[in-house]
C-alpha cells in the first residue's frame, strides 16, 4: 500500500484552494492499492488557508503565527489511521509519494521560512515522521 498526498490526486486541498495534480504519479500508483491523505487538513486546517514555511524545526504562517503543533497533530492523526488501516487490511506500507518542498510532504527539500522562494535540504512535518516510522519517501519530481 502506498501514502500519497492528496492534492497531487487533484484533491483541491492545497493552501491555495487548488491542487497539485500530477499525472505520473496517478499512473504509477494505477492497479495498486494506496491511502490519500491531506496532514494539514486532518490537522484541522481549512482550505484555502494562509501558506506556511519551516523554520528552526517550526512551521510559521507568513504573519509570524506558530502553527506547529496542528501541522503536528495533523501529521500523527494521518500515520496512525494509516497504520490501521494497513494493520486491518494485513497489507505493508510500501512508501510514501508526497508533494514536494510542502512544510508537511515535502522530502530532502523544503522553502527557508523566509517566504522568499529559497529552497534548503529537509522535510516537511509529515515526512520526517514518516521516515521516522522507517516509511519510505519520495516525491512526484522522484517519478517525472
Ligand atoms: Fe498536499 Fe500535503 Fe499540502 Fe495536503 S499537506 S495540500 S497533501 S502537500
Amino acid at each position: 500500500m502506498y501514502i500519497i498526498s492528496a492534492c497531487l490526486l487533484g484533491t483541491d486541498c492545497k493552501y491555495n484552494g487548488g491542487n497539485n495534480y500530477c499525472e505520473a504519479v496517478e499512473k504509477l500508483i494505477k492497479g495498486h492499492n494506496y491511502i490519500a491523505v491531506c496532514p494539514e487538513v486532518t490537522g484541522g486546517f481549512s482550505t484555502p488557508r494562509p501558506p506556511a514555511e519551516i523554520r528552526k524545526g517550526r512551521v510559521y504562517r507568513p504573519d509570524g503565527e506558530d502553527v506547529t503543533e496542528g501541522f503536528r497533530e495533523g501529521a500523527k492523526m494521518v500515520f496512525n489511521e494509516v497504520q490501521r488501516k494497513s494493520e486491518e487490511g494485513g497489507e505493508e506500507i510500501e512508501m510514501a509519494i508526497l508533494k514536494a518542498r510542502s512544510p508537511s510532504c515535502g522530502s530532502g527539500t523544503i522553502y527557508d521560512g523566509a517566504f522568499s522562494g529559497t529552497v534548503i535540504k529537509g522535510d516537511g512535518v509529515f515526512a520526517q515522521l514518516l521516515k521516522q516510522k522507517g516509511i519510505k519517501v519520495i516525491t512526484e519530481e522522484d517519478i517525472l
